[in-house]
């Protein structure tokens, strides 16, 4: 009988889970999550910009929740601060594991290659495509052949389907092997900032919290309660209240929902109610995340850019929310208090920063990285490169703010309502004041 380690680096649930699934063979099973320390003092190894309170919080929250969730099912999770490639070579090395299975990730896998290179002789390692609605085997094209454009992509799908019918969640795990350290660490031992300890204000429309039932909630609410599929393409753009848009976005980053489980609840809400253009509109947004994540696997590291030279004063104006530009400040203070914002707004803001200031896009990117609770490097370095007009998509993106403010913002609702949202002390402490 053999023992596995199941290496979690996103993916945080139990149903519709390719990681979680069983060999016959297998006896006993690590379920662990590393969380970067380079990543919690501040950069990465990759020299990206730490990890903000919220984004923490919010991880912090998936990751207890799946704990719980697996410890009823017989296992655990172990949670570890380490530099994660030598803690998973390590546990595999001294729990003699056999195989430790790993999602693909995005944006080149230099963990994976590194991690095969040192895992003991008998251990071997098994990538599995998660996350996406179309595996390496079901897309439709090869990965050389993803094209340029979304709408080159679209084209390319075709009438294609991908698989719309989740698996449901195990209803048993393997046991934990003994004397394994299990676990999470609190989230104040995590903390370099108080503001991940703190609820998020009322102000910020939604209180997202981590977790595989948060998630279910809120797409029950999205597409049962609200009826947003009907409206959706009307209200999409808008950049204030809870319910312009799924606010999917941090369950489907941190794996708590899976794509195929978002289309699933679509597809059936369409069986019951008739697929109309605001349905189709939302299908498309899901094909625009699927667009990003194939290509940032074509682009493997270029996906980055090489690395940008110091930013300017003017990056520093935008990223505290102090440029004088009404909405583009509203905005970069909703992403500093809440860890989230508006498709319409981070398009204004990235924008803004590469069109007006002049500043390099990969500063605004490793900016959004860490803030965001949401983040997720295939949508987030994807769509900073097209806003910017680099690499693959040469045209810019560019925006006209003032028209942009009449046209979203016409009362400026708004601009007054980030402007009348002060910024906890720990905030300023975390934007560098
Ligand atoms: C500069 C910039 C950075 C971004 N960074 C991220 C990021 O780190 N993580 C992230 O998930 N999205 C990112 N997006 C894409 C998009 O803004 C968010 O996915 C969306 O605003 C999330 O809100 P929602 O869940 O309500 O989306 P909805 O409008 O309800 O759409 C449903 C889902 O479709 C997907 N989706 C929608 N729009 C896009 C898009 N343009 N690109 C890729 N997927 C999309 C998301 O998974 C989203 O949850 C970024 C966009 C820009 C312009």
């Amino acid at each position: 009988m053999e023992t596995e380690l199941v290496w979690l680096r996103g993916e945080l649930r139990l149903a519709d889970n390719p990681l979680l699934d069983i060999a016959p063979s297998v006896s006993e099973r690590l379920v662990v999550f590393v969380i970067d320390e380079a990543l919690l003092d501040g950069t990465s190894a990759d020299g990206v910009a730490g990890i903000g309170a919220r984004r923490l919080r919010f991880l912090w929250q998936c990751l207890k929740e799946l704990r719980g969730t697996l410890l009823k099912k017989g296992s655990d999770l172990l949670v570890a601060v380490d530099e994660p490639v030598s803690l998973v070579a390590r546990l595999a090395e001294q729990y003699q594991v056999t195989r430790v299975v790993a999602s693909e990730a995005a944006g080149g896998d230099d963990q994976l290659e590194r991690l095969a290179r040192c895992l003991p002789r008998q251990c071997r390692l098994e990538r599995r495509g998660t996350g996406t609605l179309w595996t390496s085997q079901t897309l439709p094209m090869t990965l050389d052949e993803v094209p340029a454009s979304w709408s080159a992509f679209r084209r390319r799908l075709g009438e294609a389907s991908p698989r719309s019918h989740s698996r449901p969640a195990p209803a048993t795990q393997p046991a934990w092997p003994e004397r394994a350290p299990r676990g999470l660490p609190s989230l104040q031992r995590l903390s370099r900032e108080a503001d991940a300890l703190n609820d998020v204000p009322d102000s910020a429309g939604l209180a997202f919290v981590g977790g595989e039932a948060p998630a279910w909630q809120r797409l029950d609410d999205v597409v049962w309660e609200s009826d947003l599929l009907a409206t959706y393409q009307q209200t999409r753009n808008g950049l204030i209240g809870a319910g312009f848009s799924s606010r999917l976005s941090p369950w489907l980053a941190l794996g708590c929902v899976s794509a195929t489980q978002v289309l699933e609840a679509l597809r059936e809400w369409e069986d019951r109610r008739g697929a109309n253009a605001s349905s189709r509109h939302f299908y498309h947004e899901l094909l625009w995340r699927e667009y990003f994540h194939w290509v940032a696997r074509q682009e493997g590291k270029a996906l980055f850019g090489d690395p940008p030279s110091s930013p300017g004063q003017a990056f520093e104006c935008w990223r505290l929310g102090a440029t004088g530009q009404p909405l583009i400040d509203a905005a970069m203070r909703e992403l500093s208090v809440s860890g989230w914002l508006s498709n319409r707004a981070r398009q204004l803001v990235a924008s803004y920063l590469v069109h007006d200031l002049g500043e390099d896009w990969r500063h605004g990117a490793a900016w959004f990285e860490r803030c965001l609770i949401d983040h997720d490097v295939a949508n987030n370095w994807g769509n900073w490169k097209y806003i910017a007009g680099v690499g693959r998509n040469a045209k810019p993106r560019i925006f006209d703010i003032d028209e942009q403010s009449r046209r979203y913002d016409p009362d400026e609702r708004y601009v007054r309502h980030w402007k009348e949202v002060s910024l906890q002390p720990s905030s300023y402490e975390a934007l560098g004041h």
